[in-house]
């Protein structure tokens, strides 16, 4: 750790995404210097960096659900690079990147009889260490990511490869089948239609219900204009029974209705699940589908002092919402450091 041996901050926050960062924003704004941030990957936003496609454009309004920002950080809606050096940007001004330790994974925290929260990391994947810092508050902002929804059926270990959960190994004349309703699969689908270089991939749309119900107006818009002109095949309102090896590509698909497809590559974009571990192992209570229970107005948890907010909170969530969030919490904390 860069930080000295018995240091106490006032606020730890776990997750460098738009919660996280945004709450480093926050307390700065709201007088709270005294802050760290850590995340598992090398640098901030490491979910849009990986599961954004390239180029793709950063919606304000997302999953159907239109969003105010009502704390101070906000975006102007653009592409994913420039929302990166935006916040790039944001962070810069507001003079709060040297609070940020990359590469460090958290497994828990754990609150003392001191009241301080110690911060537990995964070394080696096996062995856990304690960071050297202690802090008086907690914002778990770790998203939903690190773990994506898998579908009922087994993946064939020999098919690992190739049955993914973001584009970035879609390599061009590919057959992918992308599965899933939400607005992630819809940009999926017609982004690879669309992408510089991929214009050889034949792209197949898989979602159990037959229409498309779950998507923002543009992206329903640009599925619709290529299921009607047959650039995006169509095989909705059918389910995956099963994956196994193909005999002409690599995956045949079962399907519920007998049919069968043969793919390079199936793209699963079916959201992601709730990191309970971290909850529960740090004394979280959670509810169902393993939600934290948490207080609606502050984001405080049963735990005295540890937040969660941003995805780990909804399964709609946005970038929006977990800068909302994060001003929430926030405010909380700096009434109660008064
Ligand atoms: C493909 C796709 C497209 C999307 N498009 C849009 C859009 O256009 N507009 C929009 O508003 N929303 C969009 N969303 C949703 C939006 O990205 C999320 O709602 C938002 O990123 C949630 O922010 P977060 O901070 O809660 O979590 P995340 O962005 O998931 O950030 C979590 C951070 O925590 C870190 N982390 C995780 N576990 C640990 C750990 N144990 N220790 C340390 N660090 C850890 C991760 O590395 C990551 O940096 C999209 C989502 C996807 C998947």
């Amino acid at each position: 750790m860069i930080h000295e041996d018995g240091k106490i901050v006032d606020i730890a926050i776990v997750g460098a995404g738009p919660g996280g960062m945004a709450s480093a924003i926050e307390a700065k704004l709201a007088g709270i210097e005294n802050i760290l941030v850590i995340d598992k990957a090398p640098h901030h936003n490491d979910m849009i960096h990986k599961f954004y496609k390239k180029g793709k454009r950063v919606d304000k309004d997302w999953m159907g659900i239109e969003f105010n920002f009502t704390g101070n950080v906000r975006f102007d809606e653009c592409s994913k690079e420039e929302y990166i050096d935006q916040m790039d940007k944001k962070l810069e001004n507001a003079g709060v990147l040297d609070t940020f330790e990359y590469n460090h994974e958290i497994v828990r925290v754990e609150k003392g009889e001191d009241g301080l929260f110690s911060i537990v990391f995964a070394t080696d994947g096996i062995s856990e260490s304690v960071e050297s810092v202690k802090a008086r508050n907690v914002i778990l902002s770790v998203g939903r990511m690190g773990k994506p929804n898998k579908p009922r059926y087994k993946f064939p270990r020999e098919l690992k490869e190739v049955l993914n959960f973001n584009l970035s190994k879609v390599q061009n004349g590919e057959h992918v089948m992308v599965v899933g309703g939400g607005d992630t699969a819809g940009e999926y689908a017609y982004g690879l239609i669309e992408l510089e270089g991929m214009e050889d991939c034949v792209v197949t749309l898989n979602y159990r219900k037959p229409d498309i119900t779950r998507m923002n107006p543009i992206n329903t818009e640009s599925c619709t204009k290529y299921l009607d002109n047959g650039k995006m095949i169509n095989k909705m309102g059918v389910d995956v029974e099963s994956v196994e090896p193909g005999t002409e590509r690599a995956i045949k698909v079962n399907f519920t209705d007998g049919s069968t497809g043969e793919y390079d590559r199936a793209v699963y974009a079916l959201g992601g699940t709730t990191p309970k571990d971290i909850l529960v192992n740090s004394g979280v209570k959670t509810g169902e589908w393993d939600v934290p229970v948490y207080n609606e107005a502050t984001f405080e948890t049963n735990v005295e002092g540890l937040y969660t907010i941003g995805d780990v909170v909804t399964d709609q969530g946005s970038i929006a919402l977990a800068f909302n969030h994060a001003s929430d919490a926030v405010k909380n904390i700096a009434k109660n450091l008064k």
